[in-house]
């Protein structure tokens, strides 16, 4: 078994830290920005410096590649995406660039022996912060791969057309055509190209916390389903529409929202995860009665049957009275479970057990770039605790030893998908 280097790794999640530091211990660093530039200037210069060939394809997904013994083998990819969310923390996405370098590292500065080259990678704007959607270009360059409904999220020209949410008049493809790292599209990664993928990523929840384990052995990332419940009312003067004939949208939302949660717990699935995160409503003024309330609700299962429990719960809303107001339900997408390639899940778990490593069998309950690979390549993943469960905020955190065990489990995982041939 090999070790990654807590020293080496500290200094890098340091360095990184640095591009686009808010000064309150995390980092707002968007696609394509110039904070974004910095990062990869860093991974550049240090991938150069232990002699590897960096490529960047059309999108900017960026490559640095170590040769293999067989200059005809194809190549093992490592790697996540360098973008932030608004005020974000230091390590989802970059520690998954972090850790494939630091093996890239490792195996020059140990000199050890494997047939396949090594890709450490960056995916350009996963987390869609300024130009949505999330993991945009792992989507593009899965788009002939993937099921054929999904197919329409991803078209090039719509990506490209994306707008900025901070300027109206930027898109996302005007802003990558002056972007300095826009290269090939020769230089995608591809199944002729490559053999494998593995992404390293913290949890982002406190499953491995609770259960006093430091690396999480991905099996899939759970089945979702986004509806939008819609109520339409009457609107009318809040001082003189009398109480008993209003038809009040929010009010039956209200009401909605609150039976959903009664009903759907009632299946009484634990691990079951439901939110409402999003709310329009209209005209939104303190003197009117809402005539129109639209909710979102995503949910989140592994079991397709779960799922569609939920969803026939979801679908009597219509059927229901809510304050006379009348209710549609539009589905808004869904997607099955995506397992991962149960060889390479195999590797990780080899490798976690060999290195006796505090270890479990988890879910990923968010997105990640390595789920749309999966329809081109086996692909696999790798977590890290998260203090406390948080993500995507300041605070988010883990310790450069359990980062540095991260790393050295998918280093001997790498390894063995290596020697399979
Ligand atoms: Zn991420």
């Amino acid at each position: 078994m090999y070790q990654c280097d807590v020293k080496t790794m500290t200094d890098k999640i340091k360095a990184f830290s640095k591009f686009g530091d808010t000064g309150n211990g995390g980092i707002t660093r968007y696609a394509l920005s110039k904070e974004d530039i910095a990062a990869r200037e860093e991974f550049v210069k240090r991938m150069k410096a232990i002699g590897a060939v960096i490529e960047t394809d059309d999108l900017a997904n960026m490559y640095a590649t170590i040769a293999g013994s067989d200059a005809n083998a194809k190549r093992i990819v490592m790697g996540s995406h360098c973008d932030s969310v608004k005020n974000g923390g230091n390590y989802d996405g970059i520690l998954g660039v972090i850790g494939a370098m630091e093996v890239l590292e490792t195996v020059v500065k140990q000199n050890i022996a494997h047939k396949h080259p090594l890709t450490a990678m960056i995916w350009t704007n996963e987390e869609g912060s300024e130009f949505p959607p999330c993991m945009m270009c792992s989507g593009i360059v899965s788009h002939d791969y993937m099921p054929e409904r999904f197919r329409d999220n991803f078209e090039y020209h719509k990506m490209m057309a994306s707008q900025s949410i901070l300027d109206t008049k930027m898109t996302f493809g005007q802003k990558l055509s002056s972007f300095p790292y826009k290269g090939e599209m020769e230089n995608r990664i591809s199944p002729e190209k490559y053999k494998a993928m593995f992404e390293l990523h913290i949890e982002q929840g406190p499953i491995l916390e609770d259960a006093k384990k430091d690396i999480g052995v991905v099996r899939c990332v759970l089945g979702q389903m986004l509806y939008r419940i819609k109520f339409y009312g009457q609107a009318a003067h809040a001082g003189t529409f009398p109480m008993k004939k209003r038809k009040d949208a929010f009010y039956a939302a209200a009401e909605a929202l609150c039976y959903l949660h009664q009903e759907i717990d009632k299946l009484g699935y634990e691990d079951l995860v439901y939110t409402t995160g999003e709310v329009v409503m209209h005209p939104c003024v303190n003197t009117v009665i809402p005539d129109f309330f639209d909710f979102s609700i995503d949910v989140r299962h592994e079991s397709a049957s779960v799922l569609n429990e939920v969803r026939e719960i979801i679908l009597k809303l219509e059927q229901k009275q809510w304050q006379g107001c009348r209710c549609q339900v539009v589905l808004g997408w869904n997607r099955d479970t995506v397992y991962w390639d149960k060889k390479l899940v195999g590797y990780v778990k080899e490798a976690a057990k060999e290195l006796g490593t505090a270890h479990m069998d988890i879910h990923s309950g968010a997105g990640h770039d390595a789920q749309y690979i999966s329809y081109m390549l086996p692909t696999t993943m790798i977590f890290v605790a998260s203090q406390n469960g948080l993500s995507h905020c300041e605070q988010e955190y883990t310790s450069p030893e359990q980062c540095t065990e991260g790393a050295t489990v998918l280093l001997n995982a790498v390894l063995k998908c290596d020697k399979e041939d």
